[in-house]
């Protein structure tokens, strides 16, 4: 039997070393103010085990990794009706680029990159009575815990200085791809953006896609052919335009957030999560890829 914890602190002593801990985003003001020398890495097992190292009791910001849970919900709402929407393809760009909007004629290219994420809050924001508070909930349903919540700071301060996602969603608008006014469909974007969660937290929250659908508390949200569907995107599109590198490097179904969080799954058997708060060039966690890297290659667990 692999022993999970000896692997998680190896890896951790390599991460705690390493002289290149990347870059924090700065773009959004609140995110900037955070320290690159947090590391974590939490692990729950599909046999109920769960393994920490690190700083995986600590609350981060979880950014785009929010785009896999608004999916979910809004795939519960009104399932294949969304592909009509937005397109299943990776893009091969970064995640705020609105070039192949423009030329695609305001279909995103899927729904990880912004534009796309944009779409589907737009659907949120129609179909949920009270869009942010049933957001929450849900959310906070599929980690069983109550304590989730947004950080309005953050919102509030990506809402000051979002001009790209501002320009994406009226770009959406003109090709009347969204049905909700631009600021009330980017405040709740925003908002979901800037949950914030613990390592631990997400593993909870994630189980669900390593579960075929069922959360921790043991109830369906979603089908198995919709986590088939959630999982084929994280692998093709998590990553934004370094999904190839992902897949190549770790193997996993995940998703990355500029908060530094990734959360990567194998389906029946594990979700693992890090945080290292410094990025790389394409805006993925620079520790927190080489880290899934070694441990998919030290326990030989990924889905190739
Ligand atoms: N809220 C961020 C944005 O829209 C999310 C980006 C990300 O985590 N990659 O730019």
């Amino acid at each position: 039997m692999t022993d999970f914890q000896a692997v998680l602190n190896s890896i951790y002593q390599d991460a705690i070393q390493a002289t290149d801990k990347g870059v924090v985003a700065s773009y959004i003001p609140e995110l900037a103010h955070v320290n690159k020398e947090n590391f974590a890495i939490q692990l729950r097992t599909a046999t109920g085990e769960c393994y920490g190292v690190g700083d995986y009791n600590k609350l981060f910001s979880i950014q785009s990794i929010s785009k896999v849970l608004a999916l979910s919900k809004a795939m519960s709402l009104i399932g294949e009706d969304i592909w009509k929407r937005v397109d299943v393809e990776p893009s091969g760009h970064p995640f705020n680029q609105l070039a192949l909007l423009e030329i695609e004629n305001g279909i995103p290219r899927n729904p990880f990159i912004n534009s796309g994420a944009i779409v589907i809050a737009d659907i949120l924001v129609s179909h949920l009575k009270n869009p942010k508070e049933d957001f929450l909930n849900y959310v906070r349903e599929l980690a069983g815990d109550a304590s989730i919540n947004y950080n309005i700071d953050v919102a509030l301060s990506e809402q000051s200085t979002g001009f790209k996602n501002f320009a994406a969603a009226n770009l959406l608008k003109s090709f009347k791809n969204l049905n909700n006014p631009v600021d009330v469909v980017l405040d709740f974007y925003f908002y979901q953006c800037s949950i914030e969660m613990t390592c631990s937290q997400l593993s909870n929250t994630f189980y669900l896609f390593a579960n075929n659908g069922k959360c921790l508390q043991n109830k369906l949200h979603i089908t198995d052919r919709q986590v088939k569907r959630v999982n084929a995107l994280m692998l093709t599109c998590g990553f934004y335009d370094e999904a190839g590198e992902f897949a190549f490097e770790v193997g996993l179904p995940g998703k990355s957030g500029v908060g530094g969080g990734i959360v990567a799954l194998l389906p029946d058997h594990f979700v693992i999560t890090t945080w290292s708060p410094g990025l790389n060039k394409k805006g993925n966690s620079k520790l927190g890829m080489q880290a899934l890297e070694q441990f998919t290659t030290k326990t030989k667990q990924s889905i190739f």
